[in-house]
């Protein structure tokens, strides 16, 4: 199976192998050497010497945990929205009752830092700007490092959705003065889903003192005190856990500089073989995400008939559209573990049913 879609992505086989382990007392020495090589793994992969907290959650679970745990109800947020996983996140931050303000950008196109300046620059009063890395949605990455750029003279914190981002594409947190930063262990983290990793800076950590939003599973004061003993509050997913400390293995074998230059000739790759083909990007190119590929589907072209033929007949599996995108694009993941060749033949065998149907 060339399973192409965003996210779950596919494992390479000796991760999967670590997966079938016996299980082990989460309380005891032997949970707490993996959680060791786990939080040295993704301090590495962040950028950072503070630690990074791993949830047993999906993606979600940790964009949940980053607004509870620096926010207060009442608060003026500022979402910036450039697709779906954009409007989670702000639908996430009212649903806390925080008072969220909403920057949307035209899906396909990436937010404009100076636009960010501008509403910072109205209203200073923010406690925090929502902001998606990668849009998956939409296949779009956007500037990240300029958008935290123009908020470091106000007080708001930069909270970043950077679930399909972290590990396939650069995103120091440090370097770039972001504040709480989450990812997922499905995406480029070559492990099935079920973790989550919440990141918090100095200045995050300040503001958790004094927020007030309602949590219990995902307080992360709880897993800071559990973390010092070597545990999680929690019981722990400990087959995810066995697979992301053998990932990060692989992770450290390649280098981060290969990883980030095997993405990036992926997403190259994959929209030069859809423009050779005839096929129209959906995302502004200066943007393009290197780690999912929108394409748009031809006029009058059944895409859900396609993507069935790609699955039953070739075993391709891509994603579709979200949203209000469902039948207008369809999807190429090419984050965590693959082969260049499999992104290719994802491409082709798409391009060839197209010809096939339009053909007759
Ligand atoms: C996958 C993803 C999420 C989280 O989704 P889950 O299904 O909860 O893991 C959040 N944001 C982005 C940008 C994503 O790609």
């Amino acid at each position: 199976m060339n399973l192409r879609i965003p996210g779950p992505t596919p494992c390479p086989p000796d991760v999967l192998a670590a997966v079938a382990q016996p299980m082990i007392n989460h309380r005891g020495p032997e949970f707490a050497n993996v959680l060791t090589t786990a939080s040295e793994g993704l301090k590495w992969v962040f950028g950072t010497s503070s630690e990074v907290f791993t949830l047993t959650a999906s993606g979600t679970g940790g964009l949940e945990a980053a607004i509870v745990n620096v926010l207060s109800p009442g608060d003026p947020v500022l979402s910036i929205s450039i697709g779906s996983f954009g409007e989670r996140f702000a639908n996430i931050a009212k649903s806390y009752g925080a008072n969220v303000d909403t920057y949307s950008v035209e899906w396909g196109k990436a937010a404009d830092p100076t636009e960010v300046a501008a509403r910072l620059e109205s209203n200073p009063n923010y406690k925090a700007i929502l902001v998606t890395h990668n849009e998956t949605s939409t296949g779009v990455t956007n500037p990240l490092k300029e958008i935290a750029e123009v908020a470091k003279p106000y007080d708001c914190l930069v909270i970043v959705d950077a679930v399909s981002s972290l590990s396939s594409i650069p995103c120091p947190v440090e370097e770039w003065g972001l504040d709480v930063v989450i990812s997922g262990s499905q995406k480029g983290w070559m492990s099935p889903p079920g973790l989550a990793f919440v990141w918090l800076s100095e200045k995050a950590w300040l503001a958790n003192e004094s927020a007030t939003m309602p949590r219990f599973y995902f307080d992360l004061a709880r897993a800071k005190n559990s973390l010092e003993k070597g545990q999680t509050p929690w019981t722990p997913a400990l087959s995810v856990f066995f697979a992301l400390e053998h990932a990060f293995g692989l992770m450290r074998e390649e280098g981060l500089e290969s990883i980030y230059e095997r993405h990036r000739k992926a997403g190259e790759l994959t929209r030069s073989i859809a423009i050779k083909n005839g096929l129209e990007l959906f995302a502004d190119n200066d943007y393009a995400s290197n780690t999912v590929t929108a394409i748009k589907w031809p006029e009058n072209v059944d895409g859900k008939k396609i993507s069935s033929l790609a699955r039953d007949k070739f075993n391709v599996v891509i994603g579709g559209g979200q949203a209000k995108l469902q039948g207008k694009i369809f999807r190429i993941g090419h984050l965590g573990h693959f082969e260049l060749k499999e992104i290719e033949d994802a491409v082709l065998t798409v391009v060839n049913l197209l010809e096939n149907s339009t053909e007759g």
